[in-house]
C-alpha cells in the first residue's frame, strides 16, 4: 500500500506537514512526527463524513477522494523543509 513516510532523521520539527495536512501527519507524544494511518484507514473515515455518503455505484467519488488526498501529501512532500517526505509503500509489518 502506498503510503507517505518520513525520514525522521532529517526532521526539523517545523510542524508544517501538520499545519497543512493534519489528518495524515500528526506530532506523537515523544514530540515526533509521523503518518497516523494508512491510506485505506484515512478513506474510510472519510467515507463516514457526511460529505462523502453519496457515493457512486462505481466508487468514482472514492477515486477522487484518493486522487485528492495524494496530491495534499505532494503538497506537503514539496513543503518539508527537511525534504524528509516521500512515498513508500506500507507492509503488514508495519502494523506489529
Ligand atoms: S514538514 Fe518535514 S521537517 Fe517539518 S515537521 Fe513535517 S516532516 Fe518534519
Amino acid at each position: 500500500m502506498k503510503t507517505p513516510v518520513i525520514d525522521i532523521s532529517e526532521c526539523v520539527l517545523c510542524d508544517i506537514c501538520v499545519e497543512l495536512c493534519p489528518d495524515i501527519f500528526i506530532k506523537n507524544q515523544a514530540g515526533y512526527i509521523e503518518v497516523s494511518d494508512s491510506f485505506p484507514e484515512i478513506i474510510d473515515k472519510y467515507l463516514n463524513e457526511d460529505t462523502f455518503t453519496s457515493l457512486d455505484a462505481d466508487g468514482c467519488e472514492k477515486e477522487l477522494l484518493i486522487k485528492r488526498l495524494e496530491e495534499d501529501i505532494n503538497d506537503v512532500i514539496k513543503s518539508c523543509i527537511g525534504g524528509c517526505i516521500s512515498w513508500g509503500e506500507k507492509t503488514q509489518t508495519d502494523n506489529i
